[in-house]
């Protein structure tokens, strides 16, 4: 038989067609189609080896390089544990050679023990766990027939994923609009979870939403959520539409218009549509064939997987014409349906669908005015980047600052305060731009848009914006802390008052507090009683804050230092003009881009034990934080590694350079936990700049120090190289992302060249093999 011109690649085995719970909301059992009074309770092993027959044929025809099985059900862990195993060996027996199976399960996870975990660990089963939020929202549909609660078993199947991360797929919601969206959101997000699928609850034209129309909106503020943290994790539905605005593929069925790949089989072995279509009317999926009697070609050629498969010819009139079309593909075949007309409808939800297609195509296009030089890019992804690639950083990183700052505003509540920033902005830009420029206002703003702060400190920054406009006004300002804190500028102790009244003016401010009134000069050259501004230290072209006040800077995986005395402030002083005499002599090619971008330091605690430490934080942009080390080359190298940090975040924040929807894990060589994407590729860019620092230094240095130094060379060139093959053979790099991997790769491909002693290369290869060996013994789950 001549092969169907688009094979499935997608393959639902249903191995269990009854369940343990009886959520109101679940189309298998409670809408149209209830064809699962007659199937066998679980799929034989005849059945189970047929279907993976006939999976391997239609794999092994088409020259598929992967498929993806899913196990469901009903509940599939009723199977139990050997039928599964069964199903898991006769799959990748028949499928072992012909080509790679992404095998895993969705359960609703009450049953999940730590046998089951075993099982597919031994296997490589991903388990994805049905929540529909907190305790609230899961509770309004997800219970047992008799009325019980499954949260926490559920809940307490999601915490043992946890601790086996490689087996954790994700969690499905099916969105409920009558739950706070906000309130689900971080319930789903607080289990760390590395993908979330938001599932539109099924509905048609004959038995539309219960709410109409409200569901776009509801996606909508779990959307702006999710980009304000920084999209932690992989939404199904957001990175659809973002990645069909990139011309790539969509990630769910349910958007876009390319054609559909996915097949169920049935408990007793008769192939079905799309599962979802069981909400149309009773016998919706079916196709009238078997895994017993029929190839999936033959099924492939069933008219009902036709209109999935021939893009807008196959939607409505209106779809057609919807400007739309491209990214929602008629949203998914199910929600068309209508009697009389069947699918020749838009989606029952096509208003939601535009909306939130509209908002999200609005939102990233923030950035579009933004026109990044690619010979800048092109310079930041060798490792280096000179100075006018940060300030192309910087320009894109305003923009993102005051968006944010909009938003707070938006709900902020202190009108008098917005009122001040508003005039500020009027009257003096660069003074509002150089108080939103402090890394840590960005912090507060996405802590105060994630509900982890109040915007108790927008006065403050109001009064730090007026005081660098100059500008005389007053203000009223919370100080929950008893202190003023003033971005860039300091902090001010006040003592208990709640709240004081600023006055700003030229250069000068004044804070008053029952009748008692605290005057500041800026300019002031002798000590303020209360007042411990920030301290600028300024060497050549590098001008940095030390800042060890700001009350958000504590956001680094370290503890960060109070107040320095002026012994440590001196020490400190002398450090970093070493230091960066070290890096405009040693590594000029950092200099440049560091003076223009590094603003900030934090000092840390010192660890007890001596070993040295240094962070750089997401969302503060210019700054790292250093514990201070015992000499400047110490510090030359921690600051060149940390800021390597932040101009990548700069560049994650415009560019995507993987595909944000991959969750795998992998080893990176200087860690002994796998890393998802995002982290190796921070990790590794880092590490090329390590790798270049001890390339320098074993020239420059003398004796053991310079054997020291080829040795962390070796070590470190080999380490970077690693990560580079391990992101590139990650299949989830964008044509960006494979670009900018593959400029760090000539990088440290020339390096490999260099020659470094015998002595040396057999230390950094021990090393190595150390590293690799301790990581296999700790991790059993690993491959
Ligand atoms: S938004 Fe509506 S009209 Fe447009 S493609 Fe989607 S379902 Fe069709």
């Amino acid at each position: 038989m001549k092969p169907f011109a688009t094979p499935f690649r997608q393959f639902v085995l249903k191995v269990a067609s009854r369940c343990d719970l009886a959520c109101d909301h679940c189309y298998v059992y409670e809408h149209a189609d209830q064809s699962w009074r007659g199937r066998p309770v679980v799929m034989s092993d005849e059945t189970i080896a047929w279907s993976a027959s006939r999976i391997a044929e239609h794999a092994r025809r088409h020259e598929l390089p992967e498929i993806h099985v899913v196990l469901h059900g009903g509940e599939p862990l009723l199977a139990g544990r050997d039928r599964l195993a069964r199903v898991a060996d006769e799959l990748l027996g028949a499928l072992g050679g012909v080509c790679a199976v992404d095998l895993r399960i969705h359960t609703n996870g009450v049953l999940l023990d730590e046998k089951f975990c075993a099982l597919f660990a031994e296997r490589g089963i991903k388990v994805g766990i049905s929540l529909d939020g907190d305790r609230v929202a899961n509770d309004r549909h997800r219970r047992y027939a008799d009325g019980r609660s499954s949260y926490d078993k559920v809940i307490r199947a999601v915490e043992l994923l946890r601790r086996h991360p490689e087996l954790y797929a994700g969690l499905l919601c099916t969105v409920d609009v009558a739950n706070d969206p906000v309130l689900v959101y971080e319930a789903l997000a607080d289990l760390e979870p590395p993908h979330i699928d938001f599932l539109l609850p099924h509905a048609t034209w004959d038995r539309p939403p219960s709410v109409e129309g409200a569901h776009g909106d509801w996606l909508i503020k779990i959307f702006d959520r999710w980009m304000t943290d920084g999209r932690p994790m992989s939404v199904r539905i957001f990175d659809s539409v973002l990645r069909i605005r990139d011309n790539r593929s969509s990630l769910t069925e349910s958007l876009g218009l390319q054609p559909s790949d996915l097949v169920v089989i049935e408990t007793d072995g008769s192939y079905e549509q799309v599962d979802s279509l069981k909400t149309a009317y009773d016998g919706a999926p079916a196709t009238g064939m078997s895994v017993r009697d029929h190839c999936l070609d033959e099924v492939a050629r069933h008219p009902g997987f036709g209109d999935r498969r021939s893009g807008p010819a196959g939607l409505s009139a209106q779809c057609r014409a919807c400007p739309v079309v491209e990214t929602c593909g008629g949203g998914l075949y199910t929600h068309r349906y209508r009697t009389g007309s069947a699918f020749d409808n838009p989606s029952v939800y096509c208003a939601d669908l535009l909306r939130l297609i509209t908002h999200v195509n609005e939102a990233v296009s923030g950035f579009a005015h933004h026109t990044f030089p690619v010979a800048d890019i092109a310079a930041l992804a060798t490792g280096y980047g000179e100075g006018d690639a940060i300030l192309a950083l910087e320009a894109v990183q305003r923009s993102l600052r005051r968006a944010l700052l909009g938003r707070v505003g938006a709900v902020a509540t202190s009108p008098e305060a917005w009122r001040l920033l508003t005039l500020v902005d009027q009257e003096s830009p660069e003074a509002l731009n150089a108080v939103l420029a402090h890394p840590y206002v960005r912090v507060w703003a996405v802590l105060c848009l994630t509900g982890g702060a109040d915007d108790t400190h927008l006065p403050a920054i109001a009064v730090a914006a007026a005081l660098r406009a100059g500008i005389k006004d007053s203000l009223r300002v919370p100080v929950p802390d008893d202190a003023l804190h003033l971005p860039g500028l300091g902090r001010l102790d006040v003592g208990p008052a709640g709240t004081v009244t600023v006055t700003t003016g030229d250069g000068w401010f004044a804070a008053e507090a029952g009748g008692r009134v605290q005057r500041v000069d800026l300019g002031a050259t002798e000590p303020v009683p209360g007042w411990s501004p920030v301290r600028r230290l300024v060497f050549g072209d590098l001008s940095v804050v030390l800042d060890d006040v700001d009350p958000y800077r504590d956001c680094h995986q370290w503890p960060v230092a109070d107040r320095l005395g002026e012994a440590e402030l001196e020490r400190w002083s002398e450090l970093l003009r070493d230091a960066w005499r070290v890096i405009v002599g040693d590594h000029p090619a950092y200099a440049p881009a560091l003076a223009a971008g590094l603003t900030t330091i934090i000092p840390l605690v010192p660890r007890d034990d001596g070993r040295q430490i240094s962070s750089a934080a997401r969302q503060a942009f210019g700054a790292v934080a250093v514990a201070a080390p015992s000499d400047a080359v110490t510090l030359a190298l921690l600051l060149i590694h940390e800021f390597q940090h932040v101009k990548l975040g700069a560049v994650l924040d415009m560019l995507d350079l993987y595909d944000v929807a991959d969750t795998s894990l992998y080893y990176a060589p200087w860690r002994d936990d796998p890393r998802p994407l995002e982290g190796l590729l921070q990790g590794t860019y880092a590490h090329v700049a390590v790798a270049d620092f001890w390339r320098v230094r074993r020239t420059l240095d003398e004796g053991v120090a310079a054997e020291k130094a080829a040795i962390q060379f070796a070590h470190w060139r080999g380490r970077t190289a690693q990560a580079l093959k391990t992101l590139n053979d990650s299949g989830a790099l964008t044509e960006t992302g494979r670009k900018f991997v593959n400029a760090m790769t000539e990088s440290v491909g020339r390096w490999l060249d260099e020659p470094v002693s015998a002595g040396a290369e057999s230390e950094a290869r021990r090393r190595a093999e150390a590293h690799r060996e301790t990581w296999n013994r700790s991790a059993p789950f690993r491959g």
